[in-house]
């Protein structure tokens, strides 16, 4: 047999006949890529990946730490051998949140593989309190928690619905309650407090129609990004669904892996519930991701409260399962010394900052675009802006039309990286553009930042004629 072709080096990934652009290195905010045999020198990093890169590119600090953590480095398999370095980053993350919030933690790889394994953790909860009909999982629509198909099947979006023969039972186990969505769903006259209301009501309503006793948990990203775009969670909301859960005996789950680590709370706290919630009111189980590792490793993981611990240490005193990876040493190593520094420095702050800055500057300059800009929307350092054909009806852009994809070419082509999603393809509803910069962003590229965006919705009006 002869070989006619060279085996081809591209990636499985992003479009079959179209090669993605390669990024060759990056410093703090810039990134320099190659696209199309053209290199471009001077993108301002805008959504650090996808919403990842928390201290910026080629950090000296972290790339030490790194070197180290190699030297030392030997692996073991998590529920044989322990290793300290995974233990002081739970450490670090337990006490950097409220007091008694969360109790343990598991870390892995992947977003995705963190909301997969706090679904399992919740059932073997319920079973080891023996509450075994206790099966059922409600999450949102128009929501997103990772791509694997347990994560997938409590999310809601067109790639959930792509893959739906594959799922779990969406209507005996993974329930949908209405997508928290104020731009679009709140009513004409409607406060924040009656929205959330109203869809407190309606969650509640759903665990009543499907037997109080048989709901294990209810599931929501604090600050959804990938799903609506960053959309901030009316009054009341959280903290609704938090009564609700301990009415009916419900775990109260947060998927931060987006949003949370630092992205959007003030003054250096760690997780973005407690913009909304009090101690007191702290979700029972957190995933988080992205940040936590800052793209220099690939760690996720579950933040695990007291009453799901102890339920543990009463039963069967075994957590079942893990993975080759979890608690990898060299991973947490390196997590922990991105949070530390970003603890040090004051980084959480700074973001919130400049984040609220840059999302009040794209709002005042983009106030005129009424043709093209519905909605900027956002908190600290996560923000979005949807696209519509007409502020006031809000009727979206045709999916043809691809407004998503294209505004994020035209903003590389004027210098600044960001993520454009559309509902079709994507995870989201309608055409969204998501900003999330890294912690150590400045006043000047917060005005870089704007310009840039501001050029690319002027380039982007005059493509759409
Ligand atoms: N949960 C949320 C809220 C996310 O936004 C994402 C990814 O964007 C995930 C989970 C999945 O994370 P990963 O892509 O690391 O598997």
């Amino acid at each position: 047999m002869t070989i006619e072709k060279e085996p081809s080096t591209q990636v499985f990934q992003g479009y079959i006949t179209k090669r993605l652009p390669h990024v060759l290195s990056g410093k703090g905010c810039n990134i320099v890529v190659e696209k199309d045999g053209k290199v471009h020198d001077d993108i301002l990093d805008a959504v650090t990946g996808a919403a990842v890169g928390a201290l910026g590119w080629g950090d000296e600090d972290i790339l030490n730490i790194m070197a180290e953590a190699a030297k030392g480095h030997t692996y073991t398999f998590p529920s044989l051998i322990g290793n300290s370095q995974s233990e002081e980053l739970s450490k670090f993350y337990i006490e950097n949140s409220p007091k008694g919030a969360f109790a343990s933690a598991l870390w892995c790889c992947s977003g995705s593989e963190s909301n997969e394994n706090a679904m399992k953790i919740i059932r073997q909860y319920q079973l080891e309190r023996g509450q075994p009909k206790r099966t059922k999982i409600i999450s949102r629509e128009l929501s997103y928690h990772g791509f694997t198909l347990g994560a997938l099947s409590i999310s809601s979006n067109a790639r959930a619905e792509q893959f739906k023969d594959l799922l779990i039972d969406q209507k005996e186990t993974c329930l949908k309650m209405p997508a928290c969505y104020p731009y679009r769903f709140m009513n004409k006259g409607e406060t924040e407090e009656e929205y959330a209301a109203r869809l407190v009501d309606t969650l509640e309503k759903i665990i009543i129609d499907n037997d109080p006793t048989t709901i294990s948990c209810v599931l929501v990203e604090t600050l959804p990004g990938s799903s609506l775009g960053t959309a901030p969670p009316p009054k009341g909301y959280l903290s609704g669904i938090r009564r609700i859960c301990n009415k009916y005996d419900v775990i109260f789950m947060v998927d931060e892996v987006m949003c949370g680590t630092g992205r959007s709370n003030p003054n250096g706290k760690l997780n973005c519930w407690e913009n909304y919630l009090t101690a007191e009111e702290a979700p029972d189980i957190q995933t988080v991701g992205k940040t936590l590792g800052s793209g220099y490793v690939t760690i996720a993981g579950v933040l695990v409260g007291p009453k799901i611990l102890d339920a543990y240490a009463e039963g069967s005193n075994l957590v079942i399962g893990s993975h080759t990876y979890a608690s990898h040493g060299f991973n947490c190593a390196v997590a922990l010394g991105v949070q530390k520094k970003i603890l040090a420095n004051g980084l959480t702050k700074n973001i919130f900052e400049k984040g609220n800055l840059m999302g009040e500057k794209l709002r005042e300059a983009l106030m005129s675009y009424d043709n093209i800009v519905g909605d900027v929307r956002g908190i600290g350092g996560f923000w979005s802006l949807e696209f519509v054909k007409d502020r006031d009806t809000k009727e979206p852009f045709s999916y043809t039309v691809d407004v998503g994809h294209r505004f994020q070419d035209v903003c590389f082509e004027n210098g600044v990286s960001v993520m454009g999603m559309q509902g079709n393809i994507d995870m989201v509803s309608g055409d969204i553009c998501l900003l999330a910069p890294s912690f150590i962003i400045t006043d000047e590229d917060v005005d870089n930042i704007v310009v840039r965006v501001k050029k690319s919705v002027d380039d982007m009006t005059a493509l759409l004629k």
